[in-house]
C-alpha cells in the first residue's frame, strides 16, 4: 500500500493524565482545523498517562481520522513528550501547543498567516496577559523568563513557551541534533531561525489541574540552565576566590594578633570558617558532578522515551526506529 502523502500541517499536543481536558480540546481544536484550508494531522503523544487519555484518544479517533496518536511507555516529561511527536510529525508546517487549551487553537490560523506573509522559519506564540495564570506561575515564570534570556540573549522571546510554528525545514534541523530531549524553548531561538511572532492571552486551563509540579518546573529550570551555559561552574571559581581573599584577610589579622601577643579566642570562627569551606567545596562539587551526569548520558545516549503505541504504523507499533 503506497504511504499518504504528508499532510501541509501537523499539530503536535503532549498529553499527561488529560482525561478531563480531551473533549473539550478535540471540540475546540477541529473545527478549526476543519476549516483551516490545509490537511493536516494531530500528533497526540501520551506521555504515559495512567488515566483514561489513552482509551479516549482511541475513541476520539474513530471518527476523526486525522487524529494520530503516539503512546509513550512511561511519563517521560514534556520536552521528551514533544521530541516524540515532532520526530513523527510529517507536515510543511508543525505546531506544538499545549492539550489544556492554555493555548488557544485560533493562534494556529495566525501563526501560519505570519510564517508565510513574512517567508519565516519559525512563530511563536508570545504570552502578553497571563493573569489566568496563578500568581505563583507568573513570579516563578517570569523569573525563569528574566534569567534565560540572559543566558541565551535577547534572541530568546520572554514568554514563549511551547505553543510555536515550526517550517519542516526547522523541524527536520532540530532532529538532527544529537540532543535526547533539549528544552525547545531555549534551543530553537538559539539556532538563528528567521523568526516572527503573535501575541495572546493566555486562558485558563480548560479542565483539570496543571501536570507541571514544582519539581517538574524546578527540573525544567536546571535543564534550561545547564544545557545552555556553564556560569554554574563558573560560580565555583568565584566562591573559592572570595573564600580565599577571606583567608588572607584572616591570616593578617592573625599575624597582627600575634605581634601584639594577643592570643585569639578563636574555636568558634575556625570551626565555622572550615564548616563554611566544606560546604561550599561540597556544592561545587555536586555541580561540577551535575555536567559530569549530563556528560554521561550524551555518551550512553539512550533514548529519553520509548514507542509503545503509534496508531500511524500499520500494527500500531513503532515505524521507524528511534
Ligand atoms: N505534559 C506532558 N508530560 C508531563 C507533564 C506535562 O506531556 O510530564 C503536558 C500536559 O499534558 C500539557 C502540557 O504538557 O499538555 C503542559 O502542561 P501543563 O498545562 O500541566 O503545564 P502548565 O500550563 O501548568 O505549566
Ligand atoms: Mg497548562
Amino acid at each position: 500500500m503506497e504511504a499518504p502523502p504528508p499532510p501541509s500541517l501537523s499539530v503536535v499536543v503532549p498529553m499527561f493524565n488529560e482525561e478531563t481536558v480531551i473533549p473539550a480540546l478535540v471540540a475546540r481544536l477541529r473545527p478549526i482545523l476543519d476549516g483551516i484550508g490545509m490537511s493536516y494531522e494531530v500528533v497526540a503523544v501520551d506521555d504515559g498517562s495512567r488515566d483514561a487519555t489513552a482509551r479516549m484518544l482511541v475513541e476520539q479517533r474513530r471518527d476523526w481520522p486525522q487524529l494520530r496518536t503516539i503512546r509513550l511507555r512511561s511519563n517521560s516529561g514534556h520536552q521528551a513528550a514533544l521530541t516524540a511527536g515532532l520526530r513523527r510529525a510529517y507536515g510543511d508546517w508543525v505546531v506544538s501547543m499545549d492539550a489544556d487549551l492554555q493555548d488557544p487553537p485560533e493562534m494556529i490560523t495566525e501563526m501560519v498567516a505570519e510564517a508565510r506573509e513574512r517567508d519565516l522559519e519559525v512563530v511563536y506564540a508570545v504570552r502578553v496577559d497571563r493573569s489566568a495564570d496563578s500568581l505563583f506561575k507568573r513570579v516563578t515564570a517570569g523569573a525563569y523568563y528574566r534569567l534565560m534570556r540572559r543566558v541565551i540573549g535577547t534572541r530568546m522571546p520572554a514568554q514563549a513557551g511551547d505553543f510555536r510554528l515550526l517550517s519542516r525545514a526547522a523541524v527536520e534541523v532540530l532532529r538532527q541534533l544529537p540532543e535526547r530531549s533539549p528544552v525547545y524553548r531555549m534551543l530553537v531561538p538559539s539556532l538563528g531561525f528567521a523568526s516572527g511572532s503573535v501575541t495572546y492571552t493566555r486562558e485558563r486551563r480548560a479542565a483539570g489541574d496543571t501536570k507541571y509540579p514544582v519539581h517538574k518546573m524546578a527540573s525544567l529550570a536546571w535543564q534550561s540552565l545547564a544545557d545552555f551555559s556553564a556560569a554554574p561552574l563558573r560560580v565555583a571559581t568565584w566562591l573559592g576566590s572570595v573564600a580565599f581573599v577571606f583567608c588572607l584577610i584572616l591570616i593578617v589579622f592573625g599575624l597582627a594578633a600575634w605581634a601584639a601577643g594577643t592570643v585569639i579566642p578563636g574555636w568558634t570562627s575556625l570551626f565555622l570558617a572550615m564548616l563554611m569551606l566544606a560546604a561550599v567545596q561540597l556544592i561545587c562539587l555536586g555541580l561540577l558532578g551535575e555536567y559530569v551526569s549530563r556528560i554521561y548520558a550524551v555518551v550512553q545516549n539512550r533514548p529519553s522515551f520509548h514507542i509503545a503505541y503509534d496508531s500511524a504504523a500499520p500494527d500500531g507499533t513503532p515505524v521507524v526506529p528511534v
